[in-house]
């Protein structure tokens, strides 16, 4: 490819809105444009790094054993009603009517259109196992799309979908796509590492996410360098020891706490209650009913655990407009003591404990002496704390650490909830009827790019690994006038380059070498051949690997180097 016949816009300022370093190298190096919020084209170069990474997922999606399929972005409204996720998902679903007033939902994810297709077309044990998969466009109504590619409206997603006889079977499958993606994200040269993930509002029993470490990821991981146990937040458990129990015997005591709306405040004199032997009372909205999360007094709820517990991810903490004709008082004094009619979820951290201190549902009083099992009607006891660092690892003793990560892939195993409700059903051997065991997998394959990037990069630019830079080698002849020799053994290395298979492209602009270098450090070729009347006065060029040292190598020497060069570095 000719530079000039191409369109590689770079820039020498990133745009404002651009945050992070890896959004800012997708648009200064020319790889994408933002059409809207969320919304981005993919330019020439951004398009191969893409389908870079595309065939390395195909590659190792076939030789799996998943077998590609395309499925439509506009599936039937009717579809995601009865697998009730119109509703549970509608916080992120794009939905829309045609003009005959039927209404559809443009593809966030796609087990309801494949179930479907497989309650169609596969009816006996002799057919399964399968796994499909596609590369699509997905489409998520982000409150917040930020980040560039990393959290859009429209964005590129692998998604399968494996369909078993078996519990074991569909175990079999799971290992196989966790196999596959270690494979895929290694081979795209980023760093990577799978961890434990919450299974949320489906309920499934497995679950993984792979992470890319990264400062600007939006996902907290907990780690122990121990023993490697490693888990998304949302679902990390430590070793932390459960609250103390005292003696029994104290009665439950009301005392007057005015002005206290705090655990901070009640931890003070005259009170001096320590947080641990405290409860936390919050109040939140499910389903448009409120419930009371308990929680001790020195630990922090986390949300997407008690997503899990609420069966909802539609959930916002109560007013305090609502939170008074409820329980009767207003924030600060609240608490769980007697409460009935309302669900009352408890941190698990808490069970069994006595002689604790919590609100009294009376403004500017509290309950001590509080024994859980014996003056609170617990609905569902559920681990509801965050790990925090330092916290002894569950598996290890040891202490836990927690970094930040990208997620760039999940796997899921899901069970039977699709198939059951859109009638995936098989004939078994013993002709009994029973529904596919599912489980699906997802790359954000946008996400993934932009996470090499965040990876990959220094201060001149991106480092592209070889495996999914957009071209290998940038040839740059330093003058491009038609009679100069540069030009012309610039065509030839490129015409004996391209023959050989490498994938060049030849910087033909008519510019100053130093805007040329920068450009091409910017875009980040893994290897670049320089071709200047100089060297070429000794029958000399210049080929330099990114980020490595220039070396001066004989015309006729060149195309050997250079594909020494491409099969050595590591992709
Ligand atoms: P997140 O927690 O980041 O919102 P998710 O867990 O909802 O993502 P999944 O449903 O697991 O996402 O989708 C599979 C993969 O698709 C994710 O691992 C991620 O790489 C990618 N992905 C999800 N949402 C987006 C988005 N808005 N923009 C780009 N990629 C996304
Ligand atoms: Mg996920």
């Amino acid at each position: 490819m000719k530079w000039t016949k191409t369109l590689i816009p770079t820039l020498r300022e990133a745009p404002a809105d651009a945050e992070i370093l890896s959004h800012k190298l997708l648009l200064r190096a020319g790889l994408i444009r933002k059409l809207a919020g969320g919304v981005y084209t993919f330019l020439p170069l951004g398009l191969r790094a893409l389908r870079k990474v595309e065939q390395i997922i195909r590659q190792e999606m076939d030789r799996a054993g998943a077998v590609e399929v395309l499925m439509p972005s506009l599936q039937p409204a009717e579809l995601w009603q009865q697998t009730g996720r119109y509703e549970t998902a509608r916080a992120v679903l794009f939905r829309l009517k045609d003009n005959g007033g039927r209404e559809w939902v443009l593809s966030a994810t796609a087990e309801e259109v494949i179930t479907t297709l497989v309650a169609n077309e596969i009816n006996s044990y002799r057919q399964l196992p399968k796994n499909f998969y596609q590369v699509s466009g997905k489409f998520r109504d982000e409150i917040r799309p930020r980040f560039g590619l990393m959290r859009a409206k429209e964005f590129i997603m692998k998604d399968a979908y494996s369909f078993d006889t078996t519990d074991e079977g569909a175990m079999a499958s799971y290992q196989k796509m966790y196999d596959a993606y270690k494979r895929i994200f290694d081979r795209c040269g980023v760093q990577n590492f799978p961890v434990e993930a919450d299974t949320g509002v489906i309920g499934g029993s497995h679950s993984h996410e792979f992470m890319v470490p990264a400062d600007t990821g939006e996902n907290d991981v907990v780690f122990c360098e121990a023993c490697g146990y490693a888990a998304n937040v949302e679902k990390a458990t430590s070793g932390i020891p459960k609250t103390a129990t005292r003696e029994m015997g104290a009665t439950i005591e009301k005392f007057a706490t005015p002005g206290v709306v705090t655990i901070e405040a009640l931890t003070k004199a005259p009170f001096s209650v320590p947080a641990n032997r405290q409860i936390k009372t919050l109040v939140y909205v499910a389903d448009s009913k409120p419930v009371i999360v308990l929680i001790r007094g020195d630990d922090q709820l986390n949300e997407a655990k008690l997503a899990g517990v609420v069966g909802t991810t539609i959930f916002r903490a109560a007013t305090a407009e609502e939170i008074l004709p409820a329980l009767g008082a207003h924030p600060g004094s609240l608490g769980a003591v007697g409460v009935k009619g309302i669900g009352v979820y408890a941190d698990a951290r808490l069970n069994g404990a006595n002689e604790m201190t919590t609100g009294a549902n009376e403004d500017g009083f509290h309950w001590r002496n509080v024994s859980i099992e014996r003056d609170i009607t617990v609905t569902k006891w559920w681990d509801l704390r965050t790990v925090s660092p330092g916290e002894p690892c569950a598996k290890c003793g040891k202490p836990l650490k927690i970094r930040r990560a990208i997620e760039v892939g999940h796997v899921f195993k899901l069970g039977t909830k699709y198939s059951e409700a859109l009638n995936a059903t098989f004939l078994d051997e013993d002709g009994s009827r029973k529904p596919c065991v599912m489980g699906c997998y997802g790359i954000g394959v946008t996400r993934t790019l932009q996470a090499i990037i965040e990876q990959s990069n220094d201060k001149d630019g991106i480092v592209w690994p070889l495996a999914v830079a957009p071209y290998q080698v940038c040839i740059t002849p330093l003058n491009v006038t038609a009679d100069n020799t540069c030009m012309k053994h610039a065509e030839t290395i490129y015409a004996q380059l391209t023959a050989q298979g490498v994938e060049a492209i030849l910087d033909d602009r008519d510019e100053r070498p130093g805007v040329k270098f920068k450009d091409a450090d910017l875009v980040g070729f893994p290897i670049r051949v320089s071709i200047g009347e100089k060297s070429l006065a000794n029958g000399e060029v210049e080929i330099k690997p990114r980020g490595g040292a220039m070396t001066l190598v004989k015309v006729d020497e060149v195309v050997k180097k250079v594909l020494a060069l491409v099969n050595r570095i590591p992709g």
